[in-house]
């Protein structure tokens, strides 16, 4: 479990010392070498939280983050260092993610000047490279952010990232913010660099549509649990969990199947107090009693396949 009560409490404005949140709780995620790992839910799942933690940004307060099979927070010296750089985050909103007072080759190369990547000399080719891997011109790299579309800086955000050499990327809703011709651009840009860098992305997204077509496999999480997992085609093929099927029915081109299943109904309940047994259940078209006071086990359901419903066990 990894307790996460003082920033959340902190984010919803709660009295630190009375509640206790368990933003990620019980999660448990293993994404392979190359592999692109959709996270999935709606805002307030704990899916930033999760990709964060991945990250390096936040610690989790129990439970590990392993990063080559070794736990991150045991590392010291130059192999810490080196896992911190290898992982790399891309955030939502890259007007809110770049310092407006500096300039493209500045923001780019900062982190290669400060981890001594490349030399003072060095550093302009450094960041010249990094813009045309991401489809810029670096004959832009003196202008500031508010110079540059919405696409474009979301470009600029990919080139920051990818300046440090990882290996792997957490993308949080790096594409939310975009018109949805912009998106497939960005999503197309994520696709190229995974093959010529032989990268590795935890891709975390509101939009179970934005994750179909870039993810290998796709995680599913609800207030903080996971509730599904599995391999994308079958998770769209034969959604398991109420809570995947819900969310498949929020998309609009949705028709891999010919089931139709009903929309989810109400609002996220909050973290701080999440229903008992099933967090889903007082939106669940399917809860039973049982889902009211038992929390269902993540089970395997078919090969490569989890789910966390009651209904598995009922035949
Ligand atoms: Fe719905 Fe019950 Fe399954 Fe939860 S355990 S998703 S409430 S049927
Ligand atoms: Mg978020």
């Amino acid at each position: 479990q990894l307790d996460l009560a003082e920033r959340t409490a902190r984010l919803l404005g709660a009295n630190v010392r009375e509640v206790t949140v368990h933003a990620v709780d019980g999660v448990d995620l293993s994404i392979r070498k190359g592999e692109v790992m959709g996270l999935v839910g709606e805002s307030g799942c704990g899916k930033s939280t999760l990709g964060r933690m991945v990250a390096g940004l936040d610690a989790p307060s129990a439970g590990q983050i392993r990063f080559r099979g070794k736990d991150v927070s045991t590392l010291k010296g130059a192999e810490a260092r080196e896992a911190a750089l290898k992982v790399q985050m891309v955030f939502q909103d890259p007007m809110s993610a770049l310092n407006p007072r500096l300039r493209v080759d500045q923001i780019v190369g900062e982190a290669p000047r400060v981890h001594g990547l490349a030399g003072r000399g060095e550093i302009d080719s450094y960041v010249e490279a990094a813009l045309q891997r991401v489809g810029l011109d670096p004959a832009m790299r003196k202008r500031y952010p508010h110079q540059f579309s919405g696409g474009q800086r979301a470009r600029i955000g990919i080139a920051r990232a990818l300046a440090v050499q990882p290996d792997f990327i957490v993308c949080d809703e790096s594409v939310a913010a975009l018109d949805v011709s912009i998106q497939a651009q960005i999503l197309n840009l994520f696709m190229d660099l995974r093959e010529e860098l032989d990268l590795t992305y935890l891709f975390i997204s509101h939009d179970l549509g934005v994750v179909e077509h870039i993810s290998d496999r796709i995680a599913i999480m609800y207030l903080g649990r996971m509730v599904e997992q599995g391999p994308s085609e079958e998770i769209f093929a034969t959604p398991n969990h109420p809570y995947t099927q819900a969310l498949l029915a929020e998309i609009p081109t949705f028709a891999t199947t010919k089931k139709t299943y009903s929309a989810i109904k109400g609002e996220i309940p909050s973290p701080i107090d999440p229903p008992p047994g099933c967090h889903f259940h007082p939106r669940c078209p399917h809860a039973f009693e049982r889902c009211r006071v038992e929390r269902p086990a993540l089970k395997a359901i078919a090969p490569g396949r989890v789910s966390a419903c009651h209904l598995n066990d009922v035949s």
